[in-house]
């Protein structure tokens, strides 16, 4: 028997029982990680553990993967059509769905975002994508290449088999579904490795993956950490492609794996430092409510953020003014509040993050940056951070150059377009961008300059399953969402049939 994760939400917006085992889920069951470890949860509101979940080895990983290989061979990968991945992944929808309230809590619960954003920005879009992904699932198809009379030549989109998949804490399940829709609607086997600070909705998953009809083994779930279990997903043999999500820094280290193992394909979501530039023609009120959602939601914690503020010298003493103003009412949130002021400035996701954050903003002030808000933890429980915010930087400071993953935002001015384009391609990162301005020819020539994977106009961090996402430069390789991760998943085969020549 592996131990049960079981809690009561009693809060003001959700009151619902949530118990599901915290074993590794391999072919179709729970079962004790090989070693009988685990690993503490923590609640980021409070720094006190939660649950215990089993913690993979290595062994765990090859136990999981030979699971997935034999579900490939028998079950699924070309023994199952698309109507039939197309129903499942559409039930597993419906069934979160259904689990949308304990979904969001649980999120809430362990990533420490506030439940109302969970309900109606995370686990919307997690739904949204399984969705979309169901409805690819029967619409996989080659095409027939013309040669001549006497040949049919035609390509095939055939799953790979055995796919591993990382992912981050920052927003767990909809990273989750991103991952595992276009992996299932295509017909691969997973192994999917959560993050060990945020393993719970995963874990609520595998039953509803099971429920929604999904064969043993399709899914499989290790909980553990990435120095371990995700190195030894990256280097398996017989994993034949990996996809994953999470920092530079380590993305580096999961292509140098994969390159050295069995040479698997690679597909990575990296970190970002993403410019969001406000014109003086912009309309300034907007700009600087879209400029504080870029900087501080889900507590800066999105690969999205935009952290890099470039303002126009016309507007930028009244935007810094207002700006700092609406960051300033963003106070320390209450977890279960409805949707509004109170439930949106989270704590980061752990100590760690915690540390690292304070360490940046200390640089900041070390390397002479004028600290114009913030700069200090917000109470004594949790890992609370106020919002921060930067002038008078240049352009070789930390601050500027890295990913903070925290609420902390630089403003910086400029004079002209060729000024701000070249400071905002001044970066190793390429994720995304926001130009703001209501000449939308101007706002189009600096989006299409940009170095970025995604170019926001007069709004930031919108997401949508049919729209590509990913990175330009050291932000990543590959696309996820839209059709574009379907390609991500197949290998392509051309077939050459004879129909008549003579050797
Ligand atoms: P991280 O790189 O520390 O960890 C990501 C995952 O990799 C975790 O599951 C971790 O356990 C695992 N891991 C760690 N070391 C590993 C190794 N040696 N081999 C294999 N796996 C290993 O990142 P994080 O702190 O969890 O997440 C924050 C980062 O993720 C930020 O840089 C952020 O920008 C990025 N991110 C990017 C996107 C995107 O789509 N581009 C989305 C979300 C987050």
């Amino acid at each position: 028997m592996t131990p049960t994760f079981t809690h009561d939400f009693n809060t003001p917006v959700y009151k619902g029982k949530s118990s599901f085992s915290t074993g590794l889920y391999i072919n179709g069951k729970f079962v004790e990680g090989s070693d009988g470890t685990t690993i503490d949860v923590i609640n980021p509101t409070t720094g006190k553990i939660t649950t215990r979940v089993a913690e993979a080895t290595s062994k765990d990983v090859d136990i999981a993967v030979d699971a997935a290989q034999k579900a490939f061979d028998t079950t699924w990968g070309l023994n199952v059509g698309g109507a039939g991945r197309a129903k499942m992944l559409g039930k597993l929808a419906q069934l979160m769905e259904e689990h949308q309230q304990e979904l969001s809590a649980l999120e809430s619960l362990n990533n420490g975002k506030t439940f109302s954003w969970a309900m109606n920005a995370d686990i919307p879009i997690a739904i949204e994508t399984i969705r979309y992904y169901a409805g690819w699932a029967d619409k996989i198809h080659g095409q027939v290449q013309e040669t001549d009379e006497k040949k049919l030549t035609y390509s095939r989109h055939e799953p790979i088999g055995v796919v591993g998949q990382i992912i981050p804490w920052n927003f767990p399940l909809v990273m989750m579904t991103w991952k595992i829709g276009p992996a299932l609607a295509t017909g691969n086997c997973i192994v999917l490795k959560p993050s060990e600070f945020t393993p719970l909705t995963a874990l609520r998953m595998c039953e509803l993956i099971q429920e929604a009809g999904f064969p043993p083994g399709v899914f499989n779930l290790l909980t553990g950490y990435g120095s371990t279990v995700g190195a030894a997903i990256a280097s398996h043999m017989k994993i034949e492609k990996i996809a994953f999500t999470g920092s530079t820094l380590v993305g580096r280290k999961v292509m140098e794996a994969a390159a050295k193992s069995n040479l698997k394909n690679v597909t990575l979501e990296l970190g970002g430092k993403n410019a969001n530039i406000i014109c003086n023609d912009a309309d300034l009120d907007q700009a600087v409510s879209w400029a504080v959602h870029g900087s501080y939601w889900n507590h800066g914690q999105a690969c999205t953020a935009g952290s890099r503020i470039f303002v126009q010298s016309g507007i930028y003493d009244e935007f810094l003014a207002k700006f700092t103003e609406k960051s300033r009412a963003l106070k320390a949130s209450k977890t279960w509040d409805k949707y509004g002021p109170d439930s949106y400035q989270g704590p980061q996701v752990s100590k760690n993050q915690f540390d690292r954050i304070m360490g940046f903003i200390q640089s900041g002030k070390d390397q002479g940056a004028t600290v114009v808000l913030g700069g200090d933890r917000n109470g004594t429980e949790g890992y609370f951070i106020n919002p921060t915010i930067f002038t008078d930087t240049t352009p070789d400071m930390k601050i500027v150059q890295e990913e903070i993953f925290g609420p902390v935002g630089v403003v910086i001015k400029f004079e002209d377009e060729e000024d701000v384009v070249q400071q905002a391609n001044d970066s190793p990162f390429g994720l995304a961008a926001a130009v703001f301005s209501q000449n939308i020819t101007r706002a189009l020539t600096i989006a299409h300059r940009l170095k970025a994977g995604t170019a926001w106009v007069n709004c930031v961090n919108q997401i949508h399953p049919n729209v590509p996402f990913g990175g330009f430069k050291q932000s990543g390789i590959g696309r996820e969402l839209g059709e574009y991760a379907l390609a991500n998943y197949t290998a392509v085969k051309a077939v050459q049939v004879n129909l008549g020549y003579i050797m």
